[in-house]
C-alpha cells in the first residue's frame, strides 16, 4: 500500500542516511509498506550508539514523562523481536532498582518516579531490605528503591546482523561503509551524493538518522541543529558467578549496572570519555572510571573483587532542551529526521516505525517532536561537544542536585 507517488527519475522511494536502530527500523517498515528503500551507513549497521550501548531498557529512565509510551511499545517490540526481526534478540525482563542511599536521594527519586508513574510506568516504591530481598547482591547503604518489573535488557551486539538480515529479506538497499555526503533537492527529489566516488542516488523523500553526525548532513541543506554530541564510557569486567540479577541504577549520579548473560558485568551511566566524531578518535578518561566503579561497589560489594576487562567509548546525541526531534525537516519538502531520542535504544523500534508512519503521510499513535524548533539557517552549525550548559540541564531535568562527578565520588565513593 503506497501512499507515495515517486518523483519522475527517482530511482528509489526513499533514501535513509545512518543505519543504527532509528534509521534501520524505518528503512525496513517504509519497505514493507512497498517502498524502494536505500539506506547509507558510513560505518557498518548499528556500528555506533546503536551496537555499543548498554542495552537496558528502563521504563524509569525514560528521559521524559512524553517518552514513556514510546518506551512501553519499544519494550514489547524487543521481547517480540523473534516475530517482526527475524532474530531472537536475548530479551530479559528482569526488573530494575533505582536505589536512594539518604532520605533527600528517596525524596528526589519520588519525585522523579512520580512523574513516570503518572505516565502509565508501574513503579512501585520498596524500602532498602526489600530492595536487598530482591537483589540480594546490593550493599546495606540504600535505604530505599524505586521497583519496575518491567525493565530489563536486551543483547546490543546482534542488533546490526538482526537488521541486515531483515532489510535484505525486505529488500532494503543496504550500502555499508558509504558515507553520504552532498544532498541536494532537485525539483521533487533528493540527489545523494554517497561513498568516496561521490556516486549520485535519486530519492523522493529522505530521512536524516544520523545520530551524532547530523549536524554534517544538515549542512548540506545550509540547515544548522541546537544539539551538542556527548561521549560515554562502558566499563565491562571478567566473567563472574552469577551476581547481579536486577538492572540497577541510582536516584543521584549516575550508575548503571547490570550481569550480562555471558557473566560480565556492565558497568555504565554516563560517565564522559573522549572522542572526536568527526575522525572517530576515541580515549578513556581514566579519572571517570574510577569514581563510576566506586559508585557501583557502594551499591554491590561484590564487585570490589572483579578485575575490568574492557572498556569502551560510544557516542549519543542531545539536543539543547533535551527532547527528541521527530519528524518532517523545516523548510526542506520531502525530508525527515530523527535525532538526539536520549535512551534511543529502548524506544528505537517505536520511534523508527513513527517517523516511517510519518513519511508515508500518515498520522502515528505517538506524538511527534518538532523539528522546527530547534533546526533553522540561524542555529548552530557542525559537529559540538555538549557544554557545561547542557550538562546543567540534564542534571536539573532529573529533579536532582547537579550530581557532578566529583560529588558523587565523595559522597558515596569514600564509604565504598
Ligand atoms: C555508551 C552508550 C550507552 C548507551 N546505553 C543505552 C542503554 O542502555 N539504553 C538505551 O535505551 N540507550 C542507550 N544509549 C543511547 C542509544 O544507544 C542511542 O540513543 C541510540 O542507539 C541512537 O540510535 P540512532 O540510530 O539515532 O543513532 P546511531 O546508532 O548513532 O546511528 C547513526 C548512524 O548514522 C551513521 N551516519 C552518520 N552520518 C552518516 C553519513 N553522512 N552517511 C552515512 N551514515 C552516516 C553513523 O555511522 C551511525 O551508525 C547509549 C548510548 C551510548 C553511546
Amino acid at each position: 500500500v503506497i501512499a507515495l507517488t515517486p518523483a519522475r527519475g527517482a530511482a528509489f522511494d526513499a533514501a535513509v542516511i545512518g543505519g543504527g536502530v532509528m534509521g534501520c527500523t524505518a528503512a525496513l517498515y517504509l519497505a514493507r509498506a512497498g517502498l524502494r528503500v536505500v539506506l547509507f551507513e558510513r560505518r557498518f549497521l548499528c556500528a555506533e550508539a546503536s551496537g555499543v550501548n548498554a542495552g537496558t531498557l528502563s521504563m524509569q529512565h525514560a528521559p521524559s514523562a512524553e517518552l514513556v509510551p514510546f518506551a512501553l511499545k519499544a519494550r514489547e517490540l524487543w521481547r517480540d523481536a523473534p516475530q517482526w526481526l527475524g532474530t531472537d534478540m536475548r530479551y530479559r525482563q528482569l526488573g530494575g532498582l533505582v536505589l536512594a542511599f539518604s532520605d533527600d536521594e528517596a525524596a528526589r527519586l519520588k519525585a522523579k518516579m512520580d512523574v513516570r508513574r503518572d505516565a502509565g510506568v508501574p513503579i512501585e516504591y520498596i524500602s532498602g531490605a526489600r530492595a536487598r530481598e530482591l537483589e540480594p547482591a546490593l550493599s546495606a547503604h540504600p535505604v530505599l528503591a524505586s521497583w519496575c518489573p518491567l525493565d530489563g535488557d536486551c543483547y546490543p551486539v546482534l542488533t546490526g546482523g538482526a537488521y541486515r538480515r531483515a532489510l535484505a529479506e525486505a529488500g532494503v538497499d543496504v550500502r555499508e561503509a558509504v558515507k553520504v555526503g552532498r544532498v541536494a533537492k532537485d525539483g521533487a527529489h533528493f540527489v545523494i551524493e554517497a561513498g568516496a566516488d561521490g556516486a549520485v542516488v535519486r530519492a523522493a523523500r529522505l530521512l536524516i538518522a544520523a545520530g551524532a553526525w547530523a549536524p554534517q548532513v544538515l549542512a548540506s541543506f545550509g540547515l544548522g541543529i541546537d544539539m551538542t554530541y556527548k561521549v560515554n564510557q562502558m566499563v565491562v569486567t571478567e566473567r563472574l558467578a552469577p551476581t547481579v540479577t536486577r538492572n540497577l541504577g541510582v536516584a543521584d549520579g549516575n550508575l548503571s549496572l547490570k550481569q550480562a548473560i555471558n557473566g560480565t558485568v556492565l558497568i555504565g551511566g554516563g560517565w564522559d570519555g573522549r572522542a572526536d566524531p568527526a575522525t572517530g578518535m576515541t580515549e578513556v578518561m581514566v579519572e571517570n572510571v574510577v569514581p563510576n566503579l566506586r559508585l557501583a561497589c557502594h551499591a554491590v560489594p561484590a564487585l570490589r573483587d572483579a578485575r575490568i576487562q574492557r572498556i569502551w567509548i560510544g557516542v549519543r546525541d542531545h539536543s539543547a532542551d533535551l527532547l527528541p526531534l521527530i519528524g518532517p525537516l523545516p523548510g526542506v519538502d520531502g525530508a525527515f529526521i530523527v535525532s538526539c531520542v536520549r535512551e534511543g535504544y529502548t524506544t528505537g523500534p517505536c520511534v523508527g516505525r513513527v517517523i516511517a508512519e510519518v513519511m508515508q503521510d500518515r498520522e502515528p499513535d505517538f506524538p511527534l517532536y518538532d523539528p522546527a524548533r530547534l533546526i533553522g539557517p540561524d542555529r548552530p552549525k557542525g559537529l559540538r561537544p555538549e557544554s557545561a550548559a547542557s550538562l546543567a540541564l540534564v542534571a536539573a531535568q532529573a529533579q536532582a542536585n547537579t550530581p557532578t562527578p566529583t560529588q558523587i565520588y565523595t559522597s558515596h565513593g569514600a564509604n565504598a
